[in-house]
């Protein structure tokens, strides 16, 4: 059998502790065998990118920009522990911090839905997609307690030196304040993020805030979605046959509960935190969950939603085979590559991505998976398989 040929590479960024050992046996069964693979290989490993004080992350952001498409796996975020575990040089920001704030991007993430992984939203028969505004708001906030009574107040100073003071309260006793910003121009990346997204993947987009209440704020966030849509997406969007809609988000999360899913749900940073972990849920598994980081650039970053799964990796390290999840590596590879397709107009390659995908979970509907799902299948699993032999059943299904 050839092996289908790539005409561009994909940036390729390894990860840390189980999610680096399934990472090259997902390459050496699944991909190797049938692809030429064509990368620009980044160690993003913990080690790595302490020795290179963050300059490997940085290369690695460059060449995501520069192909406009990578694949990532799963990094481990440190902290003191990590620095005494790795005997680092010091803590280091997180690397998916780092590239998020390089690429300027949104993170998109769908649930896995199976025939027999039963979602616990029963309604939910197409993914239900989440896009998170991932800058500002409470997460880079200013906040104190004040002792008791007392005038608060909002204080701008220009550039020029002018004062713009507005009341926050005169405040009768001790309590509590909290100031927190965002900017046009990051909102503005998010509505494209999300606009390109629902076009590329024909969804209908909701963004959901509270400008009733928070009329200059959320307002703000309101009015730069519509204003981007009715100038740059309105006329694609109808060629598409798809729609944008604006809605409050307690109405956004009623209508959610009762829909059948099927379309991409833009939410403010906070929001976009507590509903993510309401979609992730929902699948079941961390490892049912698909991620995509998206620039404004149309540049795009596929990886797992899930971490390193740092307590499968100490059993490992042990000897032990472990029956973790690879799917969402899996995922992360055939998006990549697929999205590489379309790019490069290379049909071969769409195929074969497209392929993995259904042996995967063809796969696990005939009722062989990890243990993270054989503990909720319906009707029960018909073997528990570890993470090895998982693969090798899929590669089985490919030959
Ligand atoms: P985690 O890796 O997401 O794992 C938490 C737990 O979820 C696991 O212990 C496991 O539960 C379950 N789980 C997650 N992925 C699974 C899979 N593929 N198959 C089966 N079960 C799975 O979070 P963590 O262990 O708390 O964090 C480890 C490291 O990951 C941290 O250093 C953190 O910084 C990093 N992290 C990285 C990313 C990223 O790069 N995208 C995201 C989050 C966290 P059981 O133990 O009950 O089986
Ligand atoms: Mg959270």
């Amino acid at each position: 059998m050839s092996k289908i040929q790539m005409k561009n590479a994909i940036a390729e960024l390894d990860g840390d502790e189980m999610t680096r050992v399934l990472w090259a046996v997902i390459k050496e069964k699944l991909l190797e065998p049938f692809i030429e693979l064509k990368t620009e290989y980044f160690d993003l490993g913990l080690k790595a990118r302490d020795d290179t004080n963050d300059g490997i992350t940085y290369e690695s952001a460059a060449a995501i920009k520069r192909l406009g498409v990578g694949v990532k796996c799963a990094t481990i975020t440190s902290n003191q522990a990590r620095v005494d575990e790795y005997k680092l040089k010091g803590l280091t920001p997180s690397p998916n911090g780092i590239i998020r704030a390089e690429l300027d991007g949104t993170v998109f993430r769908t649930p896995i839905l199976l025939k027999n992984i039963p979602s616990t939203v029963s309604c939910w028969k197409h993914p239900l997609v989440l896009g998170r505004h991932a800058y500002g708001d409470v997460y880079k906030n200013s906040e104190m307690s004040v002792p008791g009574p007392g005038k608060a107040e909002l204080v701008f100073t220009g550039e020029d030196g002018k004062e713009i003071r507005q009341t926050i309260m005169d405040m009768k006793g001790p309590g509590i304040l909290q100031g927190m910003h965002n900017l046009d121009s990051s909102i503005e990346s998010f509505a494209r993020s999300c606009f390109i997204y629902g076009l590329d993947e024909k969804m209908d987009v909701w963004f959901a805030a509270k400008d009733t209440i928070s009329k200059t704020y959320d307002g703000r966030f309101k009015e730069i979605f519509q204003k981007i849509y009715d100038e740059e997406y309105h006329e694609e969007y109808k060629k598409a046959g798809i729609e944008y809609f604006y809605t409050l988000i307690d109405d956004a999360v009623a209508r959610v509960m009762r829909n059948d899913g099927g379309f991409l749900w833009a939410c403010k940073n906070y929001d976009g935190d507590v509903m993510s972990d309401m979609v992730a849920s929902a699948s079941g598994s961390l490892a049912m969950m698909t991620s995509v980081l998206v620039s404004p650039g149309g540049v795009f970053e596929y990886e797992a939603a899930h971490g390193t799964v740092q307590r499968h990796y100490y059993k490992y390290l042990k000897g032990e085979k472990t029956s973790t999840n690879p799917v969402a590596l899996i995922f992360a590879w055939t998006g990549a590559l697929a999205k590489r397709a379309e790019i490069d107009g290379t049909p071969d390659l769409a195929g074969f991505a497209k392929r993995l995908e259904k042996e995967t979970l063809g796969l696990i509907e005939d009722g062989y998976m990890t243990g993270d799902l054989s503990r909720m299948a319906n009707p029960p699993a018909k073997e528990k398989l570890d993470s090895w032999q998982f693969i090798d059943r899929i590669a089985a299904r490919l030959v």
